[in-house]
């Protein structure tokens, strides 16, 4: 719930969290205490004979969850709450489609709709109950003129899913002022599915390295930073930095970046890691972009809501709006959705010095630096120029910088 209230998605007055543990007892946040200073000691227990154990009277939503765990007993933790975006879908009765981003589909599914009733009624608890009982058992289910509720195999899984539900939307908000959005086929989403089952062949263990240590503290200091900037998602997103040749560092896979530690990181060395390990997903396509570049030394895969809502559209992201964004961000095209899971030699040729940050189709962007802040500092310089042609919108038209002020630029800045 903490976290929740500190990442925005909650008032401190909406929401509840609750867990069933293993003798199915009911552990829920309190009614009317402050989202933003609750305690271990406010958490109410409400046990199976229906008799409860607390400081406080459990929330007044307990009805939903007691009728969500009775209709599914794979779940063990309910979030519910208001997050900005979610309420404007649930406001306008819609659900956000997640044939977004195959991550957010994989972790998200289809989400459910559940038709208006008065909060903490038995009749919400049997519309959500009725929505999650259905067919292909769904995890989101987007309560009309209301919220949502999402739930999960274990509190973490369910946070997951909340915080990407909530990326998924704005995502989605801002990619229909764009225009037309794009959504993942049948086939896209099993092309990327496949490729993320690949598993690198293993190496044996060898001591670290002065050099690989380094790595790993700066790939992990900055994956905690862009989760803390919201440039990504707890579990979404890849970081890593050569450490010398054909070693690098990455980001592990699905790792909550919230505690990441240096220890945690992976060395990937000639194609190879550790038994056990398991690197992000984009750790063959780093590899070949390491390979054909020797003066790149850095990468970030990341999913930062304005720059993705332009790889979810046709729409291209012009960068000669102010001269910090075109010189760090240069041209920024798009490569196509199928090229980056068939095609990695293809990928890393359309990156490069001249090419620092791409989109990928229906992926976010892919951004390679020369040190791990240089690609940090384009991935923040990004987010703010995609934020800024969003925003602008409603003034007019924007007013392009010169082909003279481009040329003028580049010849007083080569070096950016
Ligand atoms: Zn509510």
């Amino acid at each position: 719930m903490d976290r929740i209230y500190s990442r925005d998605m909650t008032t401190t007055s909406g929401g509840n969290v609750s867990v069933r543990d293993e003798n199915d007892d009911i552990w829920i946040t309190p009614a009317r205490v402050d989202k933003g200073s609750l305690s271990r000691s406010d958490i109410v227990l409400r046990r199976p004979d229906g008799t409860f154990e607390g400081n406080h009277p459990p929330s007044s939503e307990l009805p939903f969850h007691l009728r969500i765990y009775e209709a599914r007993p794979d779940v063990r933790a309910v979030i519910h709450a208001h997050p900005g975006a979610l309420v404007s879908f649930s406001i306008c009765s819609r659900v956000p489609d997640t044939r977004l981003i195959p991550e957010i589909r994989n972790l998200c599914g289809d989400v459910a709709f559940a038709p208006y009733a008065l909060p903490g009624s038995e009749q919400l608890g049997k519309n959500i109950g009725l929505e999650l009982a259905r067919d292909g058992k769904p995890s989101c289910v987007v309560l009309e003129n209301h919220g949502v509720v999402v739930c999960g195999g274990d509190l973490n899984a369910a946070f997951q899913r909340f915080e990407t539900l909530e990326f998924a939307a704005e995502i989605l908000l801002a990619a229909r002022r764009l225009g037309d959005v794009r959504y993942l086929d049948g086939g896209e989403i099993d092309l990327s599915r496949r490729a993320a089952e690949r598993v690198l062949p293993e190496r044996a263990q060898t001591p670290p390295t002065s050099l690989g240590k380094e790595a790993r503290r700066q790939v992990c200091e900055f994956a905690r930073r862009a989760y803390a900037h919201r440039l990504a998602t707890s579990t979404a997103g890849s970081l890593s930095a050569r450490i010398e040749g054909d070693s690098f560092v990455i980001t592990p896979r699905r790792l909550d970046r919230l505690g990441l530690e240096p220890e945690n990181l992976v060395i990937v060395k000639e194609g190879r890691c550790c038994a056990g390990q398991e690197p992000s997903r984009a750790a063959t396509l780093h590899r070949t972009i390491y390979q054909k570049h020797p003066e790149i030394n850095a990468i970030v895969n990341a999913l930062p809501i304005h720059a993705t809502a332009f790889s979810v559209t046709d729409t291209p992201l012009d960068t000669r709006t102010i001269p910090e964004s075109y010189l760090f961000l240069k041209d920024v095209r798009t490569i196509p959705f199928e090229k980056i899971y068939a095609d990695e030699e293809a990928v890393a040729a359309a990156v490069g010095p001249a090419y620092p940050v791409t989109l990928l189709q229906n992926n976010g962007a892919l951004i390679a630096g020369r040190t791990m802040l240089d690609a940090f500092d384009r991935l923040e310089v990004l987010e703010a120029t995609a934020a800024a042609i969003l925003r602008c919108s409603v003034l007019g038209p924007i007013h392009p910088m010169s082909d003279e002020g481009i040329r003028e630029l580049n010849a007083a800045f080569p070096s950016v």
